[in-house]
């Protein structure tokens, strides 16, 4: 502790100067580092508060914390805490680009929505939630139960993760881990600091079991090399102590990382290293999949299985991890030297790995598994590679070496491994049925049949398979041969059951396979599926001409094949123009995913014309007077685009003559199709598919004349994605480029076939909508300003964007640029607590600095669109007003004006809109209702257009 004595009651200190050591920064955030045992590499922080006190010195949390806990105050402290990091966030830039964690204490659940306290901080500063994590003490949750376990829901849904901390300080922690759902265990300093043969058997038990369950660890408290290395080789994930640094302050940070010769984790690599943590290295089977781990602790005895992980990085490769058992056995397997010599991450390149060797890993890394035997004083040893994770061009590699010869003293277990992979060889899926519990389980799927690998319901897998790809010739047959209840039954009568059918390839045909069941006990089978094309080729004829032989085409035939495959984009419709059916290319041309999606809707409720009145009354006629309708050239929103079509439609009739309905064919016309060609080049942003600004630019005029024509009102909705130099800065080109790819894919699937989509330049985005009801353009908006919630991780890394949205209709202004205006003005002041404004008002401050002590009254405003209408925001303020309107600058600047004004008792806003918007200077007068005072006013155009500035005189009675 620092060396100045405490006074007697430094409780009573410590509460009468918490305000002040809040408000004077005298509390410090400090950050202490969170290393990967893999890489060494820092890829996290963890935030600590300091008290730097002007009388007592550096005060550590274990005084004052308590205090602020007993008195109720602790919550001012942690959201000072969680502010400062979120800040520190955005004003770092480049710099801090791992998670930070913060501590919560159980009262701020109490005191305070934390979780609103908390996304309110994060949002304002634009950060990705993935980049703050809650760290939670067991003691919190023995507190409130159902309290926080919402939390702990509403946090993780959100995006962030929650860690247990100190894990191991308590009593029930067992039983914790199974009540609450954690991301990361932070596992308690007091099994290292007492660190011997029983504390290590907790400390690999822990993580042992939290693998098990799918939790990160995390160790505390880690001072010494060799406890490093020991948590490295059970797999602990991460680490955190003196040894890599002591907590210090954020400036500090990043020299300290340098200068103790460490790296930052790249963000990119985040997930693909928490991939690579999921191996348990102490599992007696750490190569099968999570649902088939045995559940067996015998052989955990630390790594008596040689295991090592190799990481592959374009040209060179380098061990991130290995154990004693594979370093023994190494030299029977061709293993470079180098590798085995130290502990620390050697990189090689790969040329200097024998060409066998590199075959093996070359095999997992492309095809997820390989494997190599060799044989090394006379004894044969079979290698093992299995791909574990992969990022682009890195990829990491668990490798396992067995000593065949020694086999017959391996666990069964193994023996049952080399069955299945023999018959792995022949099939090209193999599932395991369980009539018990009518379950399926896929023990392989070879590479080519690339569908979903079935696991659960049996009755659910046998649906979907029938439906989706066995031809339907064989579906009644390929019921009878799976058919569960029978099952047992026919089995008993052969042991084996077989039969051949076609089935739908990855290559789009149907090809012959053989389905075999193997009863292996009751109940148990084996399902093996393999390729039969060359064993039914008789079969085959006989099949095929059998069921036609007299009847080659029937109506029903030849129906099922013009609706489902014919390449003819056509529908049917009912009395009342609704769709009753279209066929599969037509689905398949509006990507409409089922035909659910269309039927009982009219054009109009599917919203996808830009001009909806030729293609009505067309239909009316054909309905009410028969006609047929010919070529018929319309638009028709297509994918986010507006696109030229020809139609033709004509009646349906019973079979007694009256008219039922109508059935229509269209198609693009050549227009279109060329613009599918090079126009549509011109028109595309390469980038993402959508429309490019030139095609929004053309499109908005097709919008313009069924204004000018018919009345019918459109919207423009701009849209960018917040702060995004900072997150190609941050995060690299590439990943901004993922950033725009996703956010556009997204924007399609909100609106791509009511509107017209495009992205402008950057990270700019413009929506045209044209609606028949505000309530439609209003569920538009909100489903746009869903995007952010629904994006959780962008190339596989976690990640949250940000959207800012603007929006204004055409008839506001009657005039392309001004709509332009508008909806980009109201897009830029969309969300008034985001950073761009805080440097916004650091800038007018500083402009408008030498109005302040002007004797007039005088504010500087940024106009915005408002809850209700119209707004603004208050950017700057002289001394003189901020005396005229009684309030304080917190009070004021950065705030709505509507939140202290009240806007409908005067023409304010008018005259904010003449001088910000067209740029006059316009004189006014008011009454204040509330000081019953007769108010001058007087608005300028400053700075750009929208914003504008007021002065104020009271006029004296
Ligand atoms: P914690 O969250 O478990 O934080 C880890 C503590 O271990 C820190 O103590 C850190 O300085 C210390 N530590 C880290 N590495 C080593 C090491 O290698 N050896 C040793 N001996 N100690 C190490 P600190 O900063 O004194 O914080 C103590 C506790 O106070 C924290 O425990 C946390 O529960 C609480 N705390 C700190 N800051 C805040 C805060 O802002 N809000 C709340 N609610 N609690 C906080
Ligand atoms: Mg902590
Ligand atoms: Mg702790």
């Amino acid at each position: 502790m620092a060396g100045i004595n405490r006074p007697p009651n430094m409780e009573q200190y410590i509460l009468d100067h918490l305000a002040e050591a809040l408000e004077q920064d005298h509390i410090k955030v400090y950050v202490q580092p969170v290393v990967r045992t893999l890489t060494r590499q820092v890829c996290g922080l963890e935030a600590l508060a300091r008290w730097q006190d002007p009388a007592y010195g550096l005060l550590m949390p274990g005084e004052f914390i308590p205090v602020l806990e007993k008195h109720r105050l602790i919550h001012r402290l942690d959201t000072y805490v969680l502010r400062k990091v979120c800040e520190n966030y955005s004003s770092s830039k480049k710099q801090f680009n791992v998670p930070v964690s913060i501590n919560l204490s159980r009262l701020d659940y109490e005191l305070c929505d934390i979780f609103e306290v908390v996304d309110a901080a994060v949002r304002a500063n634009k950060m990705p939630r993935s980049n703050l994590c809650i760290e939670i003490t067991e003691s919190t949750l023995a507190s409130n139960e159902s309290l926080m376990r919402q939390y702990i829901d509403r946090f993780r849904s959100a995006g962030y993760s929650v860690w247990m901390d100190d894990f191991g300080s308590g009593y029930s922690t067992l039983n914790v881990l199974k009540d609450y759902l954690f991301d990361e265990l932070k596992i308690d300093m007091r099994f290292l600091s007492d660190f011997h043969t029983r504390s290590k058997k907790i400390l690999s038990s822990i993580v042992h079991m939290a693998k098990e369950i799918g939790i990160q660890t995390l160790a505390e408290g880690v001072e010494t090399e060799e406890q490093f290395l020991f948590l490295r080789s059970i797999g602990c994930e991460k680490v955190q102590g003196y040894l890599f640094g002591k907590p210090m302050p954020y400036d500090e940070c990043q020299d300290h990382v340098a200068n103790a010769g460490m790296t930052w984790e790249p963000p990119k690599l985040r997930r693909y290293y928490d991939d690579i943590g999921r191996l348990d290295v102490l599992s007696p089977s750490p190569f099968r999949s999570e649902s088939k781990r045995s559940v067996s602790i015998t052989g955990r005895e630390l790594n008596s299985i040689p295991l090592a992980i190799v990481e592959l990085n374009g040209d060179s490769a380098q061990m991130l991890y290995s154990n004693q058992a594979f370093d023994e056995t190494a030299s029977a397997v061709d293993w470079p030297l180098l590798w085995c010599q130290n502990n620390e991450p050697t990189v090689i390149p790969i040329s200097r790995i024998s060409q066998r060797l590199q075959k093996l890993l070359e095999d997992a890394k492309t095809e997820g598994e390989g494997k190599l035997l060799s044989v090394y004083d006379n004894e044969y040893y079979e290698m093992r590679a299995h791909r574990l994770a992969r990022h682009k061009d890195i990829c990491s590699v668990l490798m396992n070496v067995t000593n065949l010869s020694q086999m017959s003293a391996m666990a069964s277990q193994q023996q049952l491994d080399d069955g299945l992979r023999s018959l792995y060889s022949v099939y090209e899926l193999v599932l395991l049925i369980n009539l018990n519990d009518r379950t399926v389980v896929s023990l392989h799927m070879d590479r080519e049949s690339d569908h979903e690998l079935p696991t659960g319901s049996l009755l659910v897998w046998i649906e979907e398979y029938v439906r989706q790809r066995v031809f339907p010739d064989d579906q009644e047959r390929f019921m009878r041969f799976i058919c569960p209840e029978t099952m047992e039954a026919r089995a008993a009568l052969s042991g084996s059951i077989s039969t051949y059918l076609r089935v739908l390839s990855y290559h789009g045909a149907y090809d012959w396979k053989s389905f075999q069941l193997v009863r292996i006990r009751e109940n148990i089978y084996y399902l093996l599926i393999h390729s039969a094309e060359n064993e039914v080729l008789e079969l085959k004829s006989a099949y095929r001409y059998q069921k036609y032989a007299d009847d080659a085409i029937t109506s029903e035939l030849l129906w099922e094949n013009v609706v489902n495959r014919a390449d003819l984009k056509f529908f049917w419709k009912d009395r009342e123009r609704r769709f009753v059916g279209v066929s599969q290319s037509f689905l398949n041309y509006y990507s409409i995913p089922s035909l659910s999606e269309i039927v009982g809707k009219t054009d109009e409720d599917m919203g996808w014309h830009i001009h909806n009145d030729p293609y009505r009354d067309e239909e009316w006629k054909v309905l009410r007077e028969g006609i047929t309708s010919r070529n018929v050239v319309g638009h028709c929103l297509v994918q986010g685009e507006d696109l030229e079509i020809v139609a033709t439609k004509m009646p349906l009739f019973s079979r007694d003559g009256k008219i039922v309905g109508l059935i229509g064919t269209f198609d693009q016309t050549d227009t279109s199709a060329n613009a599918k060609g090079s126009l549509k080049q011109a028109r595309t942003d390469n980038l993402t598919g959508l429309l490019n600004s030139r095609g929004v630019y053309e499109d908005l005029y097709a919008y313009i004349d069924e204004y000018e024509l018919r009345e019918r009102d459109f919207a423009q909705i701009d849209i960018a994605i917040d702060d995004f130099e900072d997150i190609n800065a941050r995060y690299g080109y590439d990943f901004g480029d993922a950033v725009i790819r996703e956010t556009g894919r997204a924007l399609l699937r909100c609106c791509g076939n009511t509107a017209t989509v495009g992205r402008v330049s950057g990270c700019y985005y413009t929506v045209l909508h044209q609606f028949e009801d505000a309530k439609e353009l209003d569920t538009l908006i909100a489903r746009i300003r869903q995007i952010p919630a629904e994006i959780k991780q962008i190339d596989g890394v976690p990640f949250s964007i940000y959207l800012s949205v603007g929006m204004a209709l055409y008839s506001e202004t009657k005039n392309r640029e001004s709509m332009s205006a508008q909806a980009e003005l109201r897009r830029m002041t969309d969300d008034v607590e985001n950073v761009s404004l805080r440097q916004l008002i650091e800038n007018t401050g500083r402009i408008f600095q030498m109005f302040d002590d002007l004797p007039v009254s005088y504010a500087v405003y940024k106009i915005i669109n408002g809850k209700d209408g119209g707004d603004a925001i208050v950017l700057y303020a002289n001394k003189k007003f901020l005396k005229m309107a009684d309030l304080t600058p917190e009070k004021l600047i950065g705030k709505r004006v509507s939140s202290f004004f009240m806007l409908s008792a005067s023409n304010w806003f008018e005259m904010a809109e003449q001088a910000g918007i067209e740029g006059k200077s316009v004189t006014g007068c008011f009454h204040d209702v509330y000081t019953k005072r007769d108010i001058n006013i007087t608005a300028y155009p400053v700075i750009g257009p929208g914003f504008c500035a007021f002065t104020f005189q009271i006029v004296m009675s």
